[in-house]
């Protein structure tokens, strides 16, 4: 599930909210919400509660909550040259297309598992392609079964520490990111682009 080529500036230029003003007390601190809109996808829309439910149940620092006004998008494709995909800035916000055709005629893939990955990139993460089946980030692309074959839809343990250590800095719901702090998330992109080319890009063959 291919994450296109960052635009940088464009990145800039993306409010990054992530949830309210920190609290005074030393009471808990509440996980970061990101919220989505999954309205537009048709028979996906319950695909992409399920996909929200799994990374809520394995995520302590950062939630997926439905909202009309969202920071997430999804909507579905007869066909996209670039596949499924995300494109955001890996911090909550962005957009999620799926390529029906590519889901259910090309590889046949469990639904769920497309939209938990597609979710795992808005989370922070990037394609482990040829990876085993049990990593969601390897994708239509794992190592050991064919991608029809490979259902799962969980995170693995170490996906969902990744992402609670990405967003253990983004713990005030509502709050804006620093401007360091966007300037630290797009670095660290520009350095995996550089380090692979595209985050997520193996030619385009897979989603
Ligand atoms: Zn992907």
């Amino acid at each position: 599930m291919r994450v296109p080529r960052l635009v940088l500036s464009a990145f800039a230029a993306v409010p990054l909210v992530m949830g309210a003003v920190a609290p005074a007390t030393a009471a808990p601190i509440p996980a970061a919400t990101i919220t989505y809109d999954g309205s537009a996808t048709g028979n996906y829309n319950s695909a992409n509660d399920q996909g929200a439910q799994i990374w809520n149940g394995a995520l302590r620092n950062v939630k997926f909550q439905k909202s009309s006004s969202p920071m997430l998008r999804m909507r579905t494709v007869q066909s996209h040259p670039s596949g499924s995909h995300y494109s955001g800035d890996m911090r909550g916000n962005g957009n999620i297309v799926y390529d029906i055709n590519q889901i259910d005629v090309q590889l046949k893939m469990n639904p769920v598992r497309v939209t938990a990955h597609e979710m795992g990139h808005a989370l922070g993460l990037y394609d482990r392609y040829n990876t085993p089946c049990r990593n969601l980030m390897s994708g239509g692309a794992p190592s050991d079964v064919e991608p029809s074959k490979c259902t799962s839809s969980q995170p693995s343990a170490q996906e969902a520490a990744e992402v609670d250590k990405i967003w253990a800095s983004y713990l005030a719901p509502g709050r804006q990111l620093t401007q360091t702090e966007v300037q630290a998330a797009m670095a660290d992109i520009a350095q995996k682009q550089a380090a692979k080319g595209t985050p997520c890009d193996t030619g385009g063959k897979y989603l």
